[in-house]
């Protein structure tokens, strides 16, 4: 079999997680040579293991052994083909958003900041400040482990909307190249209250990108310390008719139009207003800066799991919403 020697066996993927969590892989391959791909299935049919992606670790709760083939994808180089840029799964998010502001394109300045893999970014459609990177996707390249081929979805193809994707259900597919189609006309996207302070002249995609990084270096937490992913939940999507009923629980509640006369409500607003921001649970924690980020002092997952755990049935108790968890749970 070719590249066998690229296959590793019992790599700890400690500092491959952000939350710091003590894992091992049974097995475990770095694709930077696309060739390789093409060894992945005759390896895990011989060893009678399935196989996972593993991309930067920033949106994941790994257990302490993953039995398994785990597949990394460094491969990051970048193809300009006018207004197309398509990007290989391995490039730092946020190294490509730099990248594409030098090069004079814009759109992406509202995603700045955003931890983890260009790979990574279709499976839950990151978003962030009125933003979402379906916008700029026309085209994800996937090689499909099980019928050892290459396979691409258009945009519409992704099915993509709140922090879903197609490719949350596909698991035989690793993303390999994600192709943006970019403007070089800069329309600033302001909308976000957070960006309301911005006034739209002399505003240029680098002054949205600085003023986003601040706001965040403000709200969230910095994995490298707290280890963390981000937001643990996400924002519920519920109808007008849920909506009154929660109203007249809490007639404070925070919520933004969505598509189809839903509305989102604020998971964050709901986790403060039952006294959770700061909240620990032996070694997990909700963080003091953002309600929604739960920090993370244990090698095991099972204290994150149980803090999670205890604010979905707080939040059900008194509101009768199911939190949804965010991160994968491996
Ligand atoms: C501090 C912090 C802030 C964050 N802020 C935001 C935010 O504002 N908005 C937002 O949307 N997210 C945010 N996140 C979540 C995270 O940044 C994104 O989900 C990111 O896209 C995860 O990238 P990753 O490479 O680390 O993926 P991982 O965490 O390694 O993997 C996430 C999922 O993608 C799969 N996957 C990874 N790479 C591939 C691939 N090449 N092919 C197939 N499947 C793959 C994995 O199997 C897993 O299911 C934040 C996280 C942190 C830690």
């Amino acid at each position: 079999m070719k590249s066998l020697n690229k296959f590793q066996q019992s790599l700890s993927l400690k500092e491959k997680n952000l939350l710091k969590i003590n894992s091992v892989a049974r097995f475990f391959i770095e694709i930077s040579d696309l060739d390789d791909l093409n060894s992945i299935q005759d390896f895990v049919t011989e060893k009678k293991i399935s196989f996972c992606t593993l991309g930067e670790g920033s949106n994941v709760v790994l257990p302490n052994l993953i039995d398994k083939l785990v597949i990394s994808i460094s491969y990051d180089e970048i193809i300009v083909e006018e207004n197309l840029i398509t990007v290989g799964a391995g490039k730092n998010w946020d190294d490509f958003v730099i990248w594409s502001l030098k090069n004079g394109y814009s759109g992406l300045e509202n995603l700045s900041g955003i931890p983890g893999s260009v790979g990574a970014a279709p499976i839950q459609n990151i978003g962030a400040y009125g933003s979402e990177v379906s916008h700029f996707i026309e085209e994800v390249i996937c090689f499909d482990v099980e019928l050892n081929e290459f396979i691409s979805f258009t945009n519409s193809e992704c099915n993509f909307s709140y922090r879903k994707s197609i490719f949350q259900k596909q698991s035989s597919l690793v993303i390999i190249k994600v192709k943006f189609k970019l403007s070089k006309d800069f329309i600033p996207n302001l909308e976000y209250e957070d960006l309301n302070s911005l006034k739209e002249d002399n505003i240029s995609p680098n002054t949205i990108r600085e003023h986003i990084l601040k706001v965040r270096n403000a709200k969230i937490s910095d994995p490298r310390i707290c280890p963390n992913v981000g937001s643990f939940f996400k924002n519920p999507i519920i109808s007008r008719n849920e909506l009154d009923k929660i109203k007249q629980i809490n007639p404070s509640i925070k919520y933004n139009s969505y598509l189809d006369n839903k509305v989102k409500i604020s998971a964050a607003f709901l986790i403060e207003s039952l006294n959770l921001k700061g909240f620990t649970l032996k070694n997990a924690k909700v963080s003091d800066k953002h309600s929604l980020v739960l920090e993370n002092k244990s090698e095991k997952p099972k204290d994150i799991l149980d803090l999670a755990s205890h604010i979905q049935s707080l939040v059900l108790d008194n509101y009768n919403i199911n939190l949804e968890i965010e991160p994968l749970i491996f």
